[in-house]
């Protein structure tokens, strides 16, 4: 059995809600922006995505990333 170092950067592993089989990277990706603002007058993106499992075939949504975008910069 392989044992997989993830880097500190790293975002967290998604895994087949199916079988539990790692899922490396979504076939589709898309971006939902917030409409509005938080406190901090920054706008929250959050990109999902769709996964194909490549053990069980099962397909699922999840969430890639969140960035939240305000005036002093990108925050991811
Ligand atoms: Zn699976």
């Amino acid at each position: 059995m392989l044992v997989a170092y993830m880097p500190k950067t790293q975002t967290r592993q998604t895994l087949c809600p199916e079988c539990g089989a790692p899922v490396k990277e979504p076939y589709k990706t898309w971006e939902l922006i917030a409409p509005f603002p938080d406190k901090k007058m920054r706008i929250t993106a959050t990109i999902f995505g769709m996964y194909e499992c490549p053990k069980c075939g099962e397909k699922f949504k999840g969430v890639v990333s969140k960035v939240k975008m305000g005036s002093e910069g990108i925050e991811l």
